[in-house]
């Protein structure tokens, strides 16, 4: 996550300067440029990737309750329904 995170920033940066430099009089609106700049990644990078939801690439994970941790009777292991990411929490039930 954090990869692409800092590789969408990375492009918003370079398509600011590129799109600075053609449209110098707009200078103003250059910040929705990297706006647009960074969605356009975003929606590449869902877009891109098929082997996960696209909710789970953006961290919205499907978590369903499963069995208790052994070592640790209190947490809970869960697993995305969608991508099968597990992840362990505490749970009172
Ligand atoms: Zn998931």
């Amino acid at each position: 996550m954090k990869t692409i995170a800092g590789f969408v920033v990375l492009m918003g940066i370079v398509l600011f300067f590129a799109d600075a430099e053609v449209l110098a009089p707009l200078d103003g609106l250059a910040v929705y440029f990297v706006v647009s700049g960074l969605l356009v990644l975003t929606i590449a990078q869902l877009a891109g990737s098929r082997e996960k939801h696209w909710l789970c690439r953006i961290g919205f994970h499907d978590f369903e309750r499963q069995e208790r941790v052994e070592e640790l009777p209190a947490m809970r292991w869960y697993r995305c329904k969608r991508c099968g990411k597990e992840k362990h929490a505490a749970s009172i039930v």
